[in-house]
């Protein structure tokens, strides 16, 4: 019988934490099979199995999903659904009040602030003019020391200083997609990862500043496609993925 079952995070974002469910099984053999089916909302067909396999009966087990159990689940709301059986096979039945299923959100993407800001005006879009060049990415108006975010985790490839130009920034690769992420004129002292290092969805990068070329705090922040930021990719305009992060912020 199933004894307990939860979900402990309703969203989660792919390369981020897991979501954490939890579930005790009852039942007079000593293992029970277990597995559980996700499905899309408003969908029949499941997106995926995990099948936990023997877990032991009479005391709390859990399992962390991260998103990626059939590939990367595609962004969306998800019924999570579990079952088991008893070593015999037979189907175990839910206890008294307790339910099989649970919600999850899933989101690939994190908006890279938290906190108050502005997308400002024309000159601060991506191809805006500037002396000698076109503005690379999307300057985003916020307060110094707004927390920054990996928008996807991934592996940091720089963290640098440039004087005349970007101030203190970091260049981000991210996980299972073709992009990197570059946030610039973060605060001094604020970057918290070096080059190398392996970061989740949502983890701190840095903060809001105003270091290198820069009148007045904020995060310029741009996205390369293909193979990267001046490693043969791409910059492209970052405003309609930011737009589509922010809701879920
Ligand atoms: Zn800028």
């Amino acid at each position: 019988m199933l004894a307990a079952f939860s979900l402990r995070r309703p969203s989660l974002y792919v390369y981020g934490r897991p979501a954490r469910v939890r579930f005790r099984i009852r039942s007079r053999t000593r293992l029970a099979d277990v597995r559980i089916t996700i499905t899309p909302r408003g969908v029949r067909k499941p997106a995926g199995r995990i099948r936990l396999g023997p877990r032991p009966a009479g005391r709390d087990e859990a399992v962390l999903m991260t998103g990626r159990e059939a590939g990367i689940l595609p962004e969306g709301s998800y019924r999570l659904r579990i079952s088991a059986r008893d070593a015999r096979g037979r189907r175990l039945r839910r206890g008294a009040g307790i339910s099989s299923t649970g919600d999850l959100l899933v989101l690939h993407h994190r908006f890279p602030l938290a906190g108050p800001f502005s997308y400002g005006g024309a000159g601060a879009r991506f191809g805006a003019g500037r002396k000698g060049h076109t503005h690379q990415g999307q300057d985003l108006t916020a307060e110094e020391g707004t927390v920054v975010l990996a928008p996807r985790g991934g592996v940091v490839k720089a963290v640098q200083y440039q004087a005349a130009g970007a101030g203190h920034y970091v260049v981000l690769d991210g996980a299972g997609e073709q992009r990197d992420y570059v946030f610039m004129h973060l605060r001094t002292g604020s970057i918290p990862v070096r080059e190398g290092q392996a970061v989740h969805t949502g983890q701190r990068i840095g903060e809001v500043g105003n270091t290198g070329r820069s009148s007045g705090a904020h995060l310029h922040f741009e996205v390369w496609t293909g193979a990267g930021w001046y490693s043969g990719g791409r910059p492209v305009d970052p405003l309609p993925l930011l737009r589509a992060w922010e809701p879920a912020t």
